[in-house]
């Protein structure tokens, strides 16, 4: 077994802290990794308060996970020693059922996560990257291009996919226009790939101080969401609009603002629901509100082979780990440009060595 050092939350309310615990030794077709690199998502505030009902502990957090490739099992042929690499959200999936063979392993019945999930391999749960190294099957390991600074591509694991998967599957290009709620981790990637993809891109935020930033980030226009008349110019005018908000609020103010079959799509996982949509809202022209789910193996190497071809990674503030508790603070106060990633080598700080 590989010893193996990270941080964890042993319950819903402390600090997250020093944590040592094993992984499996690689099998055939494993690849293992020296974790470099972990953006930190807001699910994984989340899921290490148990907001979402569903936590075990202890937890160890992470899936924007970037590495270097340290070995590999005897079956492994597409990676390399030292390669740079990449692990999302998911490190298993049945691999036989119909989600799987359409390469949409996000929705299989089997799918593990990379933490906080039953580890059907080693037993116990799933620990992610909050930690020094991970085993992961080949099929869930990603090539990361050397175009791509690893630390700003680590957001891309999680925030980049779960962006770029909905704006794929809802068509978005030249032509449209898009809307992206919440400029946070996930709403600044959703920013840069609908520019990227042609689309004329609005932003809406309740923080007037992102403004600048978001026009920077690639924004056509950005709007103070809380100021109703500024929304009312908007009304009737959107084709697609991406919510990425972590908090419940009221739907009615973005379904409104959407073209005749208009889709708006929720990929924000609030801790308490939204208030009930109203109803007239959609029915009168016949609009959507639809969800979205990370992405699949396939789509997240086409989205970072994407990224490496338009030059888009994710905006970042490395911070060591010792510092992540105040990292989750300074989050709910939205106060994140525009994303945390841990730099693991801090790790060494605590004396137990990477
Ligand atoms: P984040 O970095 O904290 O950004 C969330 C943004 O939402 C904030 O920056 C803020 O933007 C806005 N916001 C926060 N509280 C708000 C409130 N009370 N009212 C209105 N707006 C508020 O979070 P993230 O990492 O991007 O994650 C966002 C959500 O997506 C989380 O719930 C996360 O669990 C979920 N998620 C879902 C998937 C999926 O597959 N569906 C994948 C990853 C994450 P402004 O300051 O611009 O208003
Ligand atoms: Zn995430
Ligand atoms: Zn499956």
């Amino acid at each position: 077994m590989l010893k193996t050092h990270g941080y964890a939350a042993h319950n819903n309310h402390s600090p997250l802290v020093p944590f040592s615990f094993e992984r499996r030794e690689p099998r055939p077709n494993d690849v293992q990794i020296e974790i470099l690199f972990c953006g930190v998502c807001h699910s994984d505030i989340h899921q290490a308060r148990n907001e979402w009902g569903s936590s075990t502990f202890p937890m160890v957090p992470g899936h924007e996970i970037i590495g270097k490739v340290t070995a590999l099992g005897g079956a492994v042929s597409s990676f390399k020693i030292g390669e740079m690499v990449g692990v999302g959200c998911l490190v298993g999936s049945c691999r036989t059922c119909s989600d799987c063979k359409e390469h949409l392993e996000q929705f299989c019945n089997a799918a593990t996560f990379t933490y906080n999930a039953p580890d059907n391999i080693s037993g116990g749960s799933t620990y992610g990257g909050y930690s020094s190294q991970i085993v992961v099957d080949q099929h869930f390991v990603l090539h990361i291009s050397d175009k791509l600074d690893p630390a700003a591509a680590a957001p891309l694991l999680c925030a980049g996919i779960t962006t770029y998967s909905p704006l794929k599957h809802w068509q978005v290009g030249k032509g449209d226009k898009v809307g992206i709620v919440g400029l946070g981790g996930l709403g600044h990637m959703g920013v840069k790939l609908a520019r990227a993809m042609g689309a004329h891109v609005v932003l809406f935020t309740t923080s007037a101080s992102k403004v600048d930033d978001a026009i920077r980030l690639g924004a056509h226009e950005v709007v103070i969401s809380k100021d109703t008349e500024a929304m009312q110019q908007h009304r009737l005018s959107f084709d697609f609009i991406l919510n990425t908000v972590a908090a419940a609020h009221s739907l009615d103010s973005f379904t409104e603002l959407l073209k005749r079959d208009g889709t708006l799509c929720l990929v924000g996982v609030p801790d308490h629901p939204h208030p009930s949509p109203a109803i007239g809202n959609l029915i009168f022209k016949r609009r959507k509100i639809a969800g979205s789910l990370i992405g699949g193996l396939k789509e997240t190497q086409e989205m970072l082979d994407f990224c490496a071809e338009h030059n888009i990674v994710s905006d970042i503030e490395i911070i060591p780990i010792q510092q992540i508790n105040q990292a989750y603070e300074r989050m709910l106060k939205s106060d994140v440009k525009y994303r945390f990633v841990i730099d693991l080598a801090s790790l060494n700080a605590d004396g137990v060595g990477k």
